[in-house]
């Protein structure tokens, strides 16, 4: 079992510390939590691949409490960074940037770029200024398993492999940050809570969307040592152990006696006669905001993981804002 640390002013200063030394502490985010170590320290980062199970081929995002903090790692320089900025940091958004020296290799996967993130969690914004150094931090589970959005997820999924937690309460925003290649032409590599729509909006260009850096390689457009990838590895991601189909939204589907059927929203009138008295039906909003879903699907995709369905039945988001990210997520926890 990790102990958990609090958002004393003693807790703060002592993950600072153990960061800074070398150790690995999980910490929360508006995101979701990540497993954070020093990332100067290449022994430290390669203990978080370690913990994780994470191949080495996969980049990590190193975390900052300021843009200042950020120019000692990347180039800062296009017109782009300081436009992002402005409209979302800190927040959920990660850039890919031309990186320094400084920045280890293990970090960025040998790639020239690196991921930065100035994330907007009060404890960890405390976090990053007791420890004084930049924090690499991919998400705090096993490789390939559903994101922690709590402290006890974290708990339960690498307790015995890591030392110390931060307890920050429930992550706001639920799913990971949304990725951009900074550049003439900006791409999305990932979606998140930051919306495609959002970017164009504060960039005045069109935004499109990329294959993250996993999926070329599992596409065979980037080449890597794949030697520690099993068939499958890379496509299948935040996966519970129980099987995931999705349906579309509003659909209907005959579900299997023993599975488990997530809503979007709540089932009312019609929709909760035919349900009502089943045990396994669940939602994943009261009202089918987005931001709800997004904050609470990682959370019950591990809450039925560990309730004996044969599998899991979820109604996808509709395609548009957030539920973009929220499909990207669902459709990665399906893949086989
Ligand atoms: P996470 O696993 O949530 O920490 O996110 C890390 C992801 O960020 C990686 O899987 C990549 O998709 C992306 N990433 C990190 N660094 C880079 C980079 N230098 N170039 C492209 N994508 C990157
Ligand atoms: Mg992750």
């Amino acid at each position: 079992m990790a102990e958990i640390l609090t958002a004393s002013e003693a807790d703060i200063v002592r993950a600072g510390t153990l960061l800074r030394e070398g150790d690995l502490v999980a910490v929360p985010t508006e995101t979701v939590y990540g497993l954070a170590a020093n990332a100067f320290c290449e022994a430290s980062v390669r203990r978080i691949f370690s913990a994780k199970g994470r191949p080495f081929i996969d980049p990590l995002i190193v975390h900052v409490h300021s843009l200042a903090q950020a120019e000692t790692l990347a180039d800062i320089s296009h017109p782009f960074v300081k436009k992002l900025a402005e409209a979302f940091l800190p927040g959920p958004l990660t850039l890919i940037l031309p990186k320094k020296e400084c920045v280890p290799a293990i970090v960025t996967a040998g790639e020239p770029t690196v991921a930065v993130r100035m994330p907007a969690h009060p404890l960890m914004r405390r976090v990053l200024l007791s420890a004084g150094v930049p924090l690499a931090a991919p998400s705090a589970n096993p490789f390939g398993y559903v994101s922690p959005t709590t402290a006890q997820h974290v708990q339960d999924s690498l307790g015995e492999r890591i030392s110390w937690i931060l307890d920050g309460g429930a992550c706001a925003c639920g799913v990971e940050s949304t990725i951009v290649l900074v550049a003439d032409k900006p791409r999305l590599l990932r979606p998140g809570v930051i919306t495609r729509e959002d970017l164009e909006r504060v960039l005045g260009v069109p935004v499109e969307a990329e294959k993250g850096h996993l999926e070329k390689i599992a596409d065979g457009e980037k080449s890597s040592d794949s030697a520690q990838l099993a068939p499958g590895m890379l496509k299948k991601h935040y996966s519970p152990r129980v099987p995931v189909r999705l349906f579309e939204n509003g659909a209907l589907p005959e579900i299997p006696e023993k599975a488990a059927i997530v809503f979007q929203t709540r089932p009312r009138g019609e929709l909760a006669r035919r349900y009502a008295g089943h045990a396994q039906v669940f939602w994943l909003s009261e009202n089918g905001a987005q931001e709800e879903v997004a904050r609470s699907v990682f959370a019950l995709l591990r809450r039925l993981d560990n309730a004996a369905f044969s599998s899991i039945f979820i109604e996808k988001s509709p395609e548009k804002g957030i539920g973009v990210a929220v499909n990207d997520r669902l459709s990665r926890a399906a893949a086989k």
